[in-house]
């Protein structure tokens, strides 16, 4: 276990996948039940991005550093408010030295009702995250490999939740097990709302996860990407997706609206790009952006 996200954090990719978690979690606050939200891949909680990791690959400059910066038009603005207030809050002299991890990011916009169940396999990770919610009764921190609290950890006892699966990608074959673990998770879960992240990068098998998503037996799956940059000549991540399951009924049209936006702000040449579809369920279409 080599990956350490403090290297990434608040990247383009961190960008797109807290704005959505965000906005999920929103969503499931319009009822007043309790909901529980599971984080596979926690990672430590709070990054300091003044820190010689973060400053090392500055990739936060091109992620949260552009978007904070940036003239948002009020459609965008109101899409992406949630995820901004947090960081906000977090950093409130103006300039940005701390930035959320999913694990923070939701417990800051938690209502008292809501819980959090948080899995770190790395052991200095989960200390620390531990460390971050000690004494915190909402939040519960495990040292449990992620893929095993799909089984061990669904349903969650509230009946509601939203289901955050981030792995690294570190070792071959995580977009196979991320497909399994779906279908685990959903035998569990069918209520849930899943959101799982993957890279976008050159000769990533995209075009076979998508289908072998679309063989599972779940039948509303929307999916969101958005790339940077070309992948031609690229070593990093050109991009990043998520597949959102059970989606709420206005995400699609929130995305459609806030990720042309973010492309424009985050594109690192001119081939940046985005699109968003249903990969099953509602209207099924190829990509449409
Ligand atoms: N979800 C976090 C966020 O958005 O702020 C970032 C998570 S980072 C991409 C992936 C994390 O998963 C790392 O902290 C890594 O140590 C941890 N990890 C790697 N393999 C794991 C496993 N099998 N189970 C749980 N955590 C794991």
């Amino acid at each position: 276990m080599n990956y350490r996200h403090i290297y990434h954090a608040g990247n383009f990719a961190d960008v797109l996948k807290h704005a959505v978690l965000a906005l999920l979690i929103r969503y499931m606050q319009k009822k007043d039940k309790a909901f529980r939200v599971l984080d596979t891949h926690a990672g430590i909680g709070l990054y300091d991005l003044s820190s010689e990791e973060a400053q090392k690959t500055g990739e936060w400059r091109d992620g949260i550093g552009r978007l904070l910066d940036a003239e948002l038009e009020p459609q965008a603005a109101e899409i992406l408010k949630p995820y901004l207030d947090a960081v906000r809050e977090l950093n409130p002299k103006g300039e940005i030295t701390r930035y959320p991890g999913s694990p923070k990011l939701a417990r800051m916009l938690f209502r008292p009702q809501d819980r959090l169940a948080a899995m770190e396999l790395h052991p200095e990770d989960y200390l620390r995250l531990s460390r971050l919610f000690e004494g915190d009764f909402r939040v519960r921190v495990t040292e449990l490999d992620g893929w095993l609290s799909l089984g061990a950890h669904l349903p969650p006892k509230e009946k509601r939740g939203i289901v955050l699966v981030d792995p690294p990608f570190e070792i071959e074959g995580e977009y196979e097990r991320l497909v399994k673990g779906l279908i685990t998770a959903y035998r569990r879960f069918p209520g849930g709302t899943y959101c799982l992240w993957y890279p976008l990068k050159k000769g990533a098998p995209i075009k076979e996860f998508h289908e072998a998503l679309k063989e599972a037996d779940i039948p509303k799956m929307l999916c969101t990407e958005l790339s940077v940059k070309s992948d031609r000549d690229a070593t990093g991540l050109s991009g990043s997706g998520l597949i959102i399951v059970n989606p709420p009924f206005t995400l699609k049209d929130e995305l459609h609206r806030a990720l042309p936006v973010l492309k424009d702000i985050l594109a690192q040449d001119r081939y940046a790009s985005t699109r968003t579809f249903w990969l099953r369920g509602e209207e099924v279409s190829d990509e449409d952006d």
